[in-house]
């Protein structure tokens, strides 16, 4: 059973091609910053580049009225998940009006994460692969306070937690997505995604290009 974890891995380039929370989106020539559909049509803030196997997930969630706007909810149009192509990209003309950028660009390494089922066997419920990866980074290699959120999130696998009903369609297709990724708000509090407390949920429509966004 494998997870690959995402780690923070200190500051990047705004707009640098490494895997990468906050910063500025790179996206291919003609892309429109994307605006929100539920509280307001500002500008959604830029969260994430995942360098995925298949291409880059970007990924855009409202942050202009948290309390009111459902950011949380994959069909509320307060946020946006976009497959791009590897290559080709360009930073995007960032809008000068709305909650946009985060303070921090925080890079992101990939550590693979190996549980060998047999320790849970005891357990009645099933162990969740990305729950005991991430509750084991905190005690390897070393353990300190805080070593928890330095964990991003992780690639692939299957959504942590999540009741089936909650899994978004594709908003193009209607179709089945996949899951892509987990993200966690981040190191710091200053600087962190704000993801009202909770674990974000990416998914992804090969065919459209397109995703999901959800919180639990
Ligand atoms: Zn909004
Ligand atoms: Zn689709």
């Amino acid at each position: 059973m494998q997870t690959t974890l995402m780690i923070y891995d200190g500051t990047a380039p705004a707009d640098s091609d490494v895997p990468r929370t906050g910063g500025v989106p790179l996206a291919p020539a003609g892309f429109t910053w994307p605006m929100c559909g539920s509280c307001c049509g500002r500008p959604l803030q830029f969260f994430a580049h995942l360098h995925v196997e298949y291409g880059v997930l970007s990924v855009f969630v409202c942050q202009n009225d948290p309390g009111a706007c459902e950011f949380w909810d994959a069909a509320s149009g307060a946020n946006r998940v976009y497959l791009f192509p590897r290559e080709g990209l360009r930073p995007v003309v960032v809008p000068e009006m709305g909650v946009t950028l985060l303070p921090a660009t925080s890079a992101i390494r990939t550590h693979v994460v190996t549980l060998d089922p047999e320790e849970d066997d005891h357990d009645e419920l099933a162990p969740d692969p990305y729950d005991l990866a991430r509750s084991g980074w905190k005690r390897e290699p070393e353990e300190r306070f805080g070593k928890q959120r330095e964990v991003l999130g992780s690639l692939g696998g299957s959504p942590s937690y999540l009741e089936d009903d909650r899994l978004p369609s594709c908003p193009s297709c209607t179709g089945a997505t996949e899951f892509a990724a987990h993200l966690e708000e981040g190191i710091s509090t200053q600087t962190a995604m704000n993801l009202g407390g909770q674990l974000g949920y990416v998914f992804v429509c090969r065919a459209c290009r397109t995703g999901a966004f959800l919180t639990d």
